[in-house]
C-alpha cells in the first residue's frame, strides 16, 4: 500500500474507486424500481416474480463475471459482491438467486472449465439460463465429501445416479452442477469426486417441489434425482477426481457471496430501524432521542462497518489471488461474522420497531426470518470455525506446516465450507 502524501487522506477500504461506485449504483437504483416493491409480495408467493428473474439477466447481473464475447457484463468478483449485496438490502431471497449463478456456477465455469465448456454455457448462462450448484444430500450436509451421488464411467460418457437435496434455485435451474463421486471406494474419501455439467432436460433428472422454509422463502430450495442420467465426457470438468478441488475452490467464492448477502440484509435492516426511530414519537419526542434506542443501533452499525470492512478484505483477496489458505481462512470468517452480524441487526430492527416489527406487514420482519439461514447453507457456522481453527492449529503445532503451501484435497478440515 502506497505511502500517503502529508495532507493528503488514506482512502478507507470500503471507499470504492469510480467504476466500482457507477456500478453500485447502477445496481441500486434497479434494486430501488425492481426488487424492493416486489419482495413482499414474493416471499408469500413462495416465488420469484419471473418478471424481476428477466429482469435480472437484462440488467447483467446474472453473468456479471461473464465476458462481453460470450455476452455477460465483463465485470469482476468485486462487482458481484456489490451486487449480491444492495439486493440483499431489499430482498436476501433475490440475492441468493444471483449469488448461486454468479458465485458458484459462473465462477466454477469461468476459472475450471474448457474453453468448449465455455462457449457451450456462458452465453446461455448470461442470457436467462439459470444455474443451480448440488452437493448436498441426505448423508452429506456439513460432511460435505461423503456425498454417495454416483458417476458411472462408460465408453461414451457417465451414468449419474443419486439423490440432492436443498438445492437453491433447483425450480428455475436449466442447468446442474453436480458432484458425484467418480471412483469406487468408501464414502468419506475425500479424493474421486467429479463435477458435471447437467442440463435440466436430460432424462433421468427430476425435480421435486420446493421446500417450505422460514425464511429466503422465494428462493427454491429443492431435491434433485439422477436416475441413470447419461451425460457425455464434455460434461465433466477437468478429471474424474478434480471434483474435491473444485468443490473447495468454488465454495470460497460462495462463502463470499453468502457474506455479502448478509452483509447487505444487515444494512437494510439499520436502515428500516434508524427511519422508524427517527419518525416515531412516544413521550412526546421522537424514540431516536432515547438513548435506550440509539445504542443498539449504534453497535449495529459499528458491527456491520466491521462486517463490511471483513467482506471488502476478503473479496480483494480472491481478487488478487491470494495464497489458498488465507483465502479459506478470509472467506470463513467473512461468512460467519456477516452472518452473526445480520441476525443481530435484523433482531435489533424489528426490537426498534416494537410491534410494527413484529407484523408481517414490514421488511425487518422478512429480514428477521431470512438471516437465520447465514449461519447454516455454505457451511454451518461451526464448519466455519473447524475450518478457521484447523489453519490455526497447522500454523502453530511446531510442524513447520504451511497451509499456504498445502492442498487441501486429502485433508478433511477443508470439506465443505
Ligand atoms: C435454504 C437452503 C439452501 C441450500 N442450498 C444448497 C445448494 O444450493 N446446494 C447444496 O449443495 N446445498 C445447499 N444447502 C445445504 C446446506 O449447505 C447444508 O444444509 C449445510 O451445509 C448444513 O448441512 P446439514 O443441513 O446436513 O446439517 P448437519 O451437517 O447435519 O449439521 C447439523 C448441526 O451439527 C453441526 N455440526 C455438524 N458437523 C459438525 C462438526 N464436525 N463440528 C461441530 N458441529 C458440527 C452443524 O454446525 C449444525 O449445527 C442448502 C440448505 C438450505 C437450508
Amino acid at each position: 500500500m502506497p505511502t500517503p502524501e502529508p495532507g493528503e487522506c488514506p482512502q478507507a477500504l470500503t471507499t470504492l474507486p469510480e467504476p466500482a461506485r457507477a456500478w453500485r449504483e447502477k445496481v441500486r437504483d434497479f434494486c430501488r424500481r425492481s426488487v424492493a416493491p416486489r419482495a413482499r409480495a414474493m416471499d408469500v408467493a413462495g416465488r420469484l416474480d419471473e418478471g424481476l428473474v428477466k429482469e435480472l439477466f437484462d440488467e447483467g447481473l446474472m453473468g456479471i463475471e461473464i465476458p462481453e464475447v460470450y455476452g455477460g457484463s465483463g465485470g469482476d468478483l468485486f462487482q458481484v459482491v456489490l451486487a449480491i449485496e444492495e439486493i440483499a438490502r431489499h430482498d436476501p431471497a433475490a440475492a441468493v438467486f444471483v449469488d448461486v449463478q454468479n458465485a458458484l456456477v459462473v465462477s466454477a465455469l469461468l476459472r475450471h472449465g474448457s474453453g468448449d465448456q465455455k462457449r457451450r454455457h456462458l452465453p446461455r448462462l448470461a442470457g436467462g439460463q439459470v444455474g443451480a450448484y448440488a452437493i448436498s444430500e441426505e448423508h452429506a450436509g456439513s460432511d460435505a465429501f461423503a456425498l454417495e451421488t454416483r458417476a458411472e464411467q462408460r465408453d461414451d460418457g457417465f451414468v449419474i445416479n443419486g439423490r440432492k437435496r436443498w438445492i437453491t434455485s433447483a425450480a428455475e435451474a436449466g442447468l446442474f452442477l453436480v458432484f458425484a463421486r467418480t471412483e469406487t471406494g468408501p464414502p468419506g474419501a475425500a479424493p474421486g469426486l467429479g463435477a458435471f455439467l447437467v442440463d435440466r432436460d436430460t432424462s433421468g433428472l427430476s425435480i421435486g417441489e420446493p421446500v417450505p422454509k422460514m425464511g429466503i422463502r422465494a428462493s427454491s430450495t429443492c431435491e434433485v434425482t439422477f436416475d441413470g442420467v447419461r451425460v457425455d465426457r464434455g460434461s465433466l470438468i477437468g478429471r474424474p477426481g478434480d471434483g474435491g478441488v473444485l468443490m473447495v475452490e468454488t465454495l470460497d467464492i460462495g462463502k463470499l457471496g453468502i457474506a455479502a448477502q448478509l452483509v447487505g440484509l444487515a444494512d437494510g435492516a439499520l436502515t428500516h430501524a434508524l427511519r422508524h426511530a427517527e419518525e416515531r414519537e412516544q413521550f412526546g419526542t421522537r424514540i431516536i432521542d432515547f438513548q435506550g434506542v440509539q445504542f443498539p443501533l449504534a453497535r449495529t452499525a459499528a458491527e456491520l462497518e466491521a462486517a463490511r470492512v471483513l467482506l471488502y478484505n476478503t473479496a480483494r483477496l480472491l481478487q488478487n489471488g491470494a495464497p489458498q489458505a488465507e483465502r479459506i481462512k478470509a472467506t470463513s470468517m467473512a461468512k460467519y461474522i456477516a452472518s452473526a452480524v445480520a441476525e443481530r441487526a435484523a433482531s435489533q430492527a424489528v426490537e426498534t420497531l416494537g410491534g410494527a416489527g413484529f407484523a408481517g406487514e414490514h421488511p425487518v420482519e422478512k429480514l428477521y426470518r431470512d438471516a437465520k439461514i447465514g449461519s447454516i447453507y455454505e457451511g454451518t457456522s461451526n464448519v466455519q470455525f473447524k475450518t478457521i481453527a484447523s489453519l490455526l492449529t497447522r500454523r502453530r503445532d511446531g510442524t513447520g506446516a504451511r497451509p499456504d503451501r498445502e492442498h487441501p484435497r486429502n485433508d478433511s478440515e477443508f470439506r465443505k465450507g
